[in-house]
């Protein structure tokens, strides 16, 4: 664990947007042990986060003192582990899947709060809904039972290229917004350890963070 990192990150989300909005940091724990995650949180941690069910499922009871979202592709078939179990689902990445979280939050009888997540940069090989199907779905899925959408959660390409980073990030604050002129949102998840900073300049309140709190991911030796 980086302490430095983490200080400096957690710093930095303090001063907040350019909205003037607070900024979440949420680790992202994937590979990482319990132990080590825990020690980030006695380090001002506040939030963490798995993107694989089974290490959600392994990690969850040991993690002490910190909020626990899901921001990982998740299947129809496991959203049992996952609904209420989690203060926030960030990856609802088809109607298939909020429909099946609706059904398990009736079944468990609890609320879900959740992201609808934007596939921003229409790329092919990530999931989500593209920007111009998403007001569309906005509405199917409002109408779902007990499902919160709390806003959206935004896929950025991996490119070093800030200009288009820079681009994309306001291309969806600007579409955050005008969704949040009907609904009732408060968090735009964008923004990881290579392009946090550009993210929240551009308005991101949420920012996802694994390998600059955690280091590099070893994923030889978990699974
Ligand atoms: C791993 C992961 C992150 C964090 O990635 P880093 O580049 O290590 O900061 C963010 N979001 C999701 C969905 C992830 O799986």
């Amino acid at each position: 664990m980086n302490e430095e990192n983490l200080k400096k990150i957690l710093e930095f989300a303090a001063r907040g947007n350019a909205f003037g909005e607070k900024v979440t940091v949420v680790g992202a724990t994937k590979t990482i042990p319990a132990d080590i995650i825990n020690r980030a949180i006695a380090d001002g941690l506040k939030v963490v986060a798995e993107n694989k069910v089974n290490e959600f499922r392994e990690k969850t009871d040991l993690i002490r003192g910190a909020e626990q979202h899901f921001i990982g592709h998740l299947q129809t078939n496991k959203v049992k582990y996952i609904v209420g179990k989690v203060s926030l689902i960030h990856s609802v990445d088809s109607l298939k899947l909020a429909a099946a979280i609706s059904d398990e939050c009736v079944k468990k009888k609890v609320e879900q709060p959740i992201l609808i997540q934007i596939n921003v940069g229409n790329e092919e090989t990530k999931s989500g809904f593209s920007p111009s199907e998403t007001e569309r779905a906005m509405e199917e899925i409002s109408r779902l039972p007990l499902l919160k959408v709390k806003g959206l959660m935004a896929m950025l390409p991996k490119t070093e290229n800030t200009l288009l980073l820079r681009e994309l990030s306001l291309q969806m604050r600007g579409f955050y917004d005008k969704l949040k002129e009907k609904y009732d949102f408060t968090t735009l998840s964008m923004g990881m350890s290579s392009d946090y900073k550009i993210a929240v300049e551009c308005g991101s309140n949420t920012v996802r963070i694994g390998s600059l709190i955690f280091g590099e991911r070893n994923y030889e030796v978990k699974k």
